[in-house]
């Protein structure tokens, strides 16, 4: 039986330390506040933003919505932004992605529009560059450094641990893939053209998964002694949910079938989902500490 990786009991403890912090703040008369931009009502977004509310309002830090239609075109998320960027009182801003489809090309010009020093989910170049050259620019995205949160609450080092990640978008894949290089383990990154995906997953001790696939890992992608994450969060149909009908959310990994035989294994929901947010909170707070030095 694996060692159950609770996302709840790593953002518990980060909160603790959290509170801490934002009482300082507080007593310098600065309330760390978090700017959300929506574009459209995607279920995924709405979702993780209930979560930041309620994650927010449990740390002391004040969150303010801008919500724009789904049809919404570039200028106005411009101006979105750059009322937030000149805006003294926000020191971070999350934009919810992926954006819509017809913003797709626009993206890179969004993304760099945002002030570095409030990029708080590293979606800025500055932002990536500080992940990829391993320095200490900008903030790395909020769920690879949840993964590493988790890691670290269960005192899990990756010097010289082979680590495999499925998938490679610029949100989890390559960043993680590049936080784990940083820490020294041997990294491996995989995606939908990899040949023979489970005989390379079979060979990490660290198995990361965010694929956005439903039952992609079964029993022949593990071996015991192997620790995985499922970052993803895809929604099964067939699982019993807590209302005692069917539909609920599930991560890549069959979590029955795996279970059995690795070490240990993140559950979803309830893994890296639960500290996403946190981690969110603590870049927040780091902003408005440091009052954008870390840019
Ligand atoms: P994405 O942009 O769709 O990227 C998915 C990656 O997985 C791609 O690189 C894709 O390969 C690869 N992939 C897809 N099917 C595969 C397969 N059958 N075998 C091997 N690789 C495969 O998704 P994302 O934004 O990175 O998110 C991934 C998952 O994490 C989603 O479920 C998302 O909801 C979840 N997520 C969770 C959190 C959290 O806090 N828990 C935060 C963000 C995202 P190609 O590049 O070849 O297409």
């Amino acid at each position: 039986m694996a060692k159950i990786l609770r996302g709840k009991d790593v953002a518990d403890a980060l909160c603790a330390k959290l509170c801490a912090r934002v009482d300082k703040l507080w007593d310098k008369g600065v309330m760390p506040t978090l700017a959300l931009v929506r574009v459209g009502e995607n279920p995924s977004d709405l979702s993780y933003e209930a979560g930041i509310l309620k994650r927010a309002e449990r740390i002391g830090v004040a969150v303010r919505r801008v919500i724009l239609p789904e049809t919404a075109e570039k200028a106005a998320i411009f101006s979105a932004i750059d009322m937030l960027n000149a805006d003294d009182a926000v020191h971070g801003v999350l934009l919810f992605r992926p954006l819509p489809p017809h913003l797709k090309a626009d993206g890179e010009a969004i993304f760099s529009r945002l002030d570095p020093k409030k990029d708080v989910d590293g979606m800025t170049p500055l932002s990536r560059a500080g992940v990829y050259s391993g320095g200490d620019l900008g903030y790395p995205p909020c769920t690879p450094a949840a993964c590493l949160e988790i890691l670290d609450h269960y005192g899990y080092a990756c010097e010289g641990k082979r680590a495999v990640v499925i998938g490679r978008s610029a949100v989890v894949g390559r960043p993680l893939a590049m936080m784990l290089l940083a820490r020294s383990a041997t990294v491996t990154v995989c995606h939908s053209k990899t040949a023979d995906l489970a005989a390379v997953c079979r060979e990490a001790d660290l198995l990361v998964s965010a694929a956005g696939r439903l039952r992609l890992l079964g029993a022949d992608f593990v071996r015991p002694g192997q620790t995985v994450l499922d970052v993803s969060t895809n929604w099964d149909e067939s699982k019993p949910n807590a209302k005692g009908g069917l539909g609920a959310f599930a991560g890549d990994a069959d979590f029955d079938a795996l279970e059995p035989i690795v070490d240990a294994i993140t559950p979803v929901p309830g893994g890296v989902g639960a500290v996403t947010t946190t981690v969110l909170m603590k870049r927040v707070i780091e902003a408005a500490e440091d009052g954008g030095a870390h840019a």
